[in-house]
């Protein structure tokens, strides 16, 4: 991706990025994605070619090889994956975690860890949260990790962890200061970023778990993993505030890829509808189909302004805790509603592996669960914006 453009205007930008990555897309048709989905295989030639491409260091600083844009760009970026039809979510997370590096990494972390994220180098597409027995109740998470001396010892788990077979590093979250000992439950957590070249096999063991979607999701164990100190991000026992700091940019770039889909959908059912004839004529002259597409195409496109909005606020610095979380709420519904328009619309079809549409069907439909669950998008909504009492 080239730097100077930058320099011209924001639309010139998204025209040109837009097309510059649906064009690397179109090398990897729908019979790609199908095929991996049937093997439940990692996209590997597809995020290479992402990442020589200079597109998953989007939000790396310039002075660190990568292109220094701003959260606007990267969602168009995983947008036009998903609006493709490919799925973004084999290399998302590299985008929405790597705020904490770059805003809460020392500096000789920094140095030592973004070139070589951008050049393609090093890996960081797995981050580590959700526990088995905890679940969104985030702060009850049971991982310990206990400093003794210049390392830290890791004990317990994680589960739905994606990508930690195709990663070099991942970001841990793991308490440092048990619950009972902290005034505020949202203290005593803190991130480390795990080398998975040496932990796997020396305290870490990773198992993957076959699921729905082809989303390359593990379950992993720590016992007495060492994590050296220097691997830390950030203060001790900060962790908390820093996971917080990547929510609105996690939920923008999520918002985008669920709009990618929505796009994707329409266009598939508006061409089927005007394709398939029964009954002497092409199904989307009647109103019982075109009317649920012409909807969904109207919360598709609602959606996205939204999710602008809330991308323009966050390059410009201001808060936008409330849009960034609207903006995923209402993609995540509107690619869903296509998703369910598109299925109706190619009747028997739609469930034929080779149509394409049950397999981003199954994709979308996680937006409504991960990264955030929509009840608990609605809960930030009804106590931080509308001020109502919180629930828990
Ligand atoms: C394919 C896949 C990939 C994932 N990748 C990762 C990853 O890379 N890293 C990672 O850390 N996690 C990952 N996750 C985990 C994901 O973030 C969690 O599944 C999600 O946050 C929900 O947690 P849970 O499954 O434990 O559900 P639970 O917390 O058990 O919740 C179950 C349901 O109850 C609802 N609920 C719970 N409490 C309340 C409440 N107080 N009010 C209203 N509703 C409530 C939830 O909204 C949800 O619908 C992934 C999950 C999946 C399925």
């Amino acid at each position: 991706m080239a730097t100077e453009q930058r320099h011209v205007t924001n639309s010139e930008l998204h025209t040109d990025l837009r097309t510059a990555v649906r064009e690397l897309c179109s090398r990897y048709p729908d019979s790609y994605w199908r095929e991996l989905d049937a093997r439940e295989a990692y996209p590997e030639e597809f995020v290479k070619a992402l990442t020589e491409a200079g597109y998953l260091a989007a939000l790396i600083p310039e002075e660190f090889g990568g292109s220094g844009l701003g959260i606007a760009e990267a969602s168009i970026i995983l947008e036009e994956v998903n609006r493709s039809g490919g799925n973004s979510a084999a290399c998302h997370a590299q985008l929405y975690i790597m705020g904490t590096l770059v805003r809460h990494g020392s500096e000789a972390q920094r140095q030592h860890y973004l070139p070589k994220i951008a050049s393609g180098e090093l890996r960081l597409q797995a981050f580590a949260v959700t526990e088995p027995t905890t679940g969104t109740d985030t702060t009850q998470m049971k991982t310990m990790a206990v400093r003794q001396g210049d390392h830290y010892v890791v004990n317990g788990q994680k589960v739905w962890i994606s990508r930690v077979e195709h990663s070099d590093l991942m970001l841990l979250v793991a308490r440092t200061t048990p619950l009972k000992e902290v005034t505020k439950k949202t203290e005593g957590l803190s991130v480390f970023l795990v080398d998975l070249r040496t932990a796997i096999g020396h305290g870490m063991t990773v198992r993957p778990i076959r699921a729905m979607i082809n989303h390359a999701s593990t379950e992993v164990f720590f016992d007495n993993l060492e994590v050296p100190v220097e691997n830390r991000v950030g203060e001790e026992g900060k962790g908390f505030r820093y996971l917080l700091d990547g929510l609105n940019a996690e939920r923008i770039l999520i918002a985008a890829e669920c709009v990618g889909d929505g796009r994707w959908f329409i266009e598939r059912a508006c061409r089927y509808s005007r394709d398939r004839v029964v009954f002497g004529r092409p199904i989307g002259q009647n109103q019982g189909i075109q009317f649920p597409i012409a909807r969904a195409h109207v919360n598709v496109e609602a959606a996205d302004l939204m999710r602008i909005h809330a991308a323009e606020l966050f390059d410009a610095g201001q808060a936008c805790g409330a849009e960034a979380n609207m903006a995923k709420l209402l993609a995540a519904d509107a690619s869903w509603e296509a998703a369910n328009v598109t299925m109706q619309t190619y009747g028997g079809y739609a469930f034929a592996q080779d149509y394409d549409i049950e397999r981003k069907f199954r994709e979308t439909r996680l937006y409504q669960t991960a990264p955030i669950s929509t009840n608990l998008i609605l809960s930030y909504i009804g106590q931080h914006v509308l001020d109502m009492p919180r629930s828990f």
